[in-house]
């Protein structure tokens, strides 16, 4: 009995005593931890963003390098990055005059001789290694002077490998310039992981035990320790997974969740009607066949506009693939039921080419559409807000300046959004508060985005695809140069104004290097002027750093086709449509991104004739940069070039990750590599959520908690930043 009392003290004082270490250890700052103090924690916070042991356990390593094989010296070529070899130290010398010494010890195993050299500390290792003692020697091994060496090896005792600190797979951590400079090694960081873990007793779980059970997932402790020490290959496997799998579980509930609380807050508005102005326009003014892409998603759209539920839909097709034709008659399905529609673009350029194209199809058909942008005259405004309170304005076209407050509807039901990754999700917000019921959103964008991104940003929206080009379009022809190809690349733009057509040329304008930019556009120009003078040619310039008015004039001439080529920076990107220009030559391409030089492309093949890209390089290309110009050349598929983006930069640098307003910043997990832990991780949070879609159950406590520590950590990073 009394035995048994005590052992029953016993583990309650444990019990508590572990509560409070565990508790204590993950939020005490690492500055605590021995060898660290106030000024590497310091550095730690500022380089790697690591004020807690919590963050330090969360600090994964890149790579592990496996440390399970020992090798026979015999058996060592430099074929094999790292190895090890277990052995003895049977002298040392020195070689080399004086402030380039260096020391070498004469290292064998009896199947061969291995020279250790050093550079530096030479009296420290010859004072701490003795002689005729077992060491485990690790490193790179070379051949110098005819002799194999490793320079600067890992030596250890070989009795020494304490059982918790030793792991055959040692974790390599990324390390800054400053952190190595002030002394800290990946082995550094191993050893204060080391000291955490030491103390913690249980890491406090974060995923519901029956999601860790209907799923075969390691728990975290084990899979946080693994991490860092794996017991083996097959651990740190489920360990990495299970990680990664939480980690995009959580943005997908996340996003998830903010989707069903809109929905089930705002009812949508039901458009049941197809009426006259979707039938006239289809009847009579629709001079063509749409394709079955466009077929496809107009039936999409139309479901969602008669569900009652609010419709988020991104609409997702390359350049000329007939989008903003689609959302025209999404429009005109808004005012068959009695509804206005607005169109925001990014520019105000493809505000008023939009506002012309609509306008056009939609001429004689008695339906109102004004354009608003920040250039609209004062009076000009008065009357738009007047009629657009009053209803008699039908559609509006604008701008950013349709999301100022004065700009009232009497009734929107329909906002449609133009190259989405331009807005962020906050100003995507400010549109749908226009009423007090919020109106349909149809965003529309021309950077195809890979699924698993468009999962991650665009998760709470659904998703159509326009993957078909309107019949007739000629593939447009994409050629790489080198320089040495400038005077047949002159010849061929020459031959091809001769046919009447008209040229793009376009250098690149990176704010980093911006004034050095202007000199070579400007050179550039002045260099196409000497090739093609007036008055047989006209060439315009056209960039950001000029007068609005310049800049209009110039581009008004190329579209008036008095310009023959226009040299710009990269305003171009989005905007113009000019079916006559068929040649897009790109300066520099080696210094645009993926998507950009797609982008570019896209402002040709717009007509009926044959349209080609001339990619300009130097020859020193990096491999990347090879790998870009070369994808372009091999395909014109917008999707296939954004996964291949994907994979070249990661997602961190696509644009509009930044704008997501979602936990994004991944750790461990990969969005060019990691689709299917992604999408199995989003059917799983439609599952709880199909549940239980407030995480109401005590089951799923656990989420709502971790789900806020996760946004609250999110936030307080960017009030920082
Ligand atoms: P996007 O907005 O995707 O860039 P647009 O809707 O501007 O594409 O269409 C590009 C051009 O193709 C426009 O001139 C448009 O009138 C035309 N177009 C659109 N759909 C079709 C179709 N099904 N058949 C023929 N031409 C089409
Ligand atoms: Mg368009």
């Amino acid at each position: 009995m009394y035995k048994s009392l005590c052992k029953l003290e016993q583990t309650f004082a444990i019990f508590t005593v572990h509560h409070i270490v565990m508790g204590d250890i993950l939020e005490q700052e690492i500055k605590y931890l021995k060898g660290v103090g106030p000024k590497r924690a310091d550095l730690f916070q500022r380089e790697l963003g690591i004020a807690t042991c919590r963050d330090l356990l969360y600090y994964f390593p890149f790579k592990y390098i496996d440390r399970s094989k020992f090798y026979n010296i015999n058996e060592i070529d430099t074929t094999q990055a790292f190895i090890q070899v277990r052995g003895k130290i049977t002298g040392f010398r020195m070689e080399g005059q004086r402030f380039r010494q260096r020391l070498i010890g004469i290292f064998t195993d009896g199947t061969g001789v291995l020279e250790l050299v050093w550079f530096r500390g030479l009296q420290w290792v010859t004072g701490n290694y003795p002689l005729n003692t077992e060491y485990v020697a690790f490193g790179r091994p070379s051949y110098y002077g005819g002799k194999l060496s490793i320079a600067h090896p890992e030596l250890e005792k070989a009795d020494k490998e304490d059982s918790l600190m030793y792991s055959p797979l040692q974790p390599q951590y990324s390390l800054t310039e400053k952190l190595k400079n002030s002394f800290i090694s990946s082995k550094t960081i191993h050893r204060m992981i080391g000291q955490v873990i030491q103390q913690v007793t249980k890491m406090t779980e974060t995923l519901p035990v029956n999601l860790l059970k209907k799923l075969k997932l390691m728990d975290l402790d084990e899979a946080i320790r693994n991490m860092h020490y794996p017991e083996s290959h097959d651990k740190l496997r489920k360990a990495t997974y299970r990680l990664k799998f939480e980690e995009l579980f959580y943005i997908q509930l996340n996003i998830l969740g903010q989707k069903n609380k809109r929905q089930s807050f705002s009812q949508g508005i039901v458009f049941s009607r197809v009426g006259d102005n979707l039938n006239s326009f289809y009847r009579n003014k629709l001079g063509f066949e749409l394709t079955n892409a466009q077929k496809k998603v107009v039936r999409e759209i139309r479901k969602d506009l008669g569900s009652g539920k609010q419709m988020n839909r991104l609409l997702q097709g390359d350049v000329g693939s007939g989008k903003t034709l689609v959302a025209l008659m999404a429009m005109l399905i808004a005012l068959d039921n009695g509804y206005q529609a607005c169109l925001m673009a990014p520019t105000e350029l493809l505000a008023n080419q939009h506002y012309k194209t609509i306008a056009g199809f939609l001429e004689g058909m008695g339906i109102s559409i004004l354009l608003l942008t920040g250039s609209t005259r004062k009076s000009e405004r008065e009357l738009l807000h007047e009629q657009l309170l009053s209803g008699e304005l039908h559609i509006l076209i604008g701008t950013h300046a349709l999301l100022e407050d004065t700009v009232k509807f009497s009734s929107l039901g329909l906002v449609i959004i133009d190259e989405q990754h331009r807005f962020g999700v906050a100003q995507r917000a400010r549109l749908w508060k226009k009423n007090d019921r919020a109106p349909h959103v149809l965003v529309m964008t021309a950077t195809p985005i890979p699924r698993t991104l468009a999962m991650t940003l665009y998760g709470d929206l659904d998703i159509s695809v326009i993957d078909e080009l309107p019949p007739g379009r000629k593939p447009i022809q994409t050629i790489h140069y080198y320089e040495s190809k400038r005077l047949v690349l002159f010849g061929f733009m020459r031959k091809q104004i001769r046919e009447g057509r008209q040229i793009y040329i376009v250098y690149p304008l990176i704010r980093e290097s911006e004034r050095m930019d202007y000199v070579a556009l400007e050179e550039g120009y002045e260099a196409i002027v000497r090739a093609f003078p007036p008055p047989e040619y006209c060439v315009v310039c056209v960039h950001g750093q000029m007068k609005a008015e310049d800049r209009e004039a110039g581009m008004q001439m190329f579209i008036r086709n008095q310009a023959q080529i226009m040299v710009a920076t990269t305003v171009i990107e989005v905007g113009v449509d000019i079916p006559n220009a068929t040649v897009m030559i790109i300066e520099n391409a080696e210094r645009f991104g993926l998507s950009q030089l797609h982008q570019l492309r896209g402002r040709v093949g717009r007509g009926a004739d044959q349209s080609y890209c001339i990619l300009m390089t130097s020859y020193k290309l990096t491999r990347e940069a090879r790998k870009r110009i070369e994808t372009m050349v091999q395909t014109n598929d917008g999707f296939e070039i954004a996964e291949t983006d994907l994979k070249l930069r990661g997602p961190g640098d696509l644009e509009g990750t930044q704008q997501s307003g979602m936990p994004f910043d991944l750790k461990l997990a990969n969005l060019a590599q990691d689709g299917q832990v992604l999408q199995f991780a989003r059917d799983m949070a439609m599952d709880v959520l199909a549940g239980d879609p407030d995480l109401s159950g005590t089951d799923n406590q656990i989420l709502r908690i971790q789900l806020r520590r996760l946004l609250k950590s999110e936030t307080d990073w960017s009030a920082i930043s």
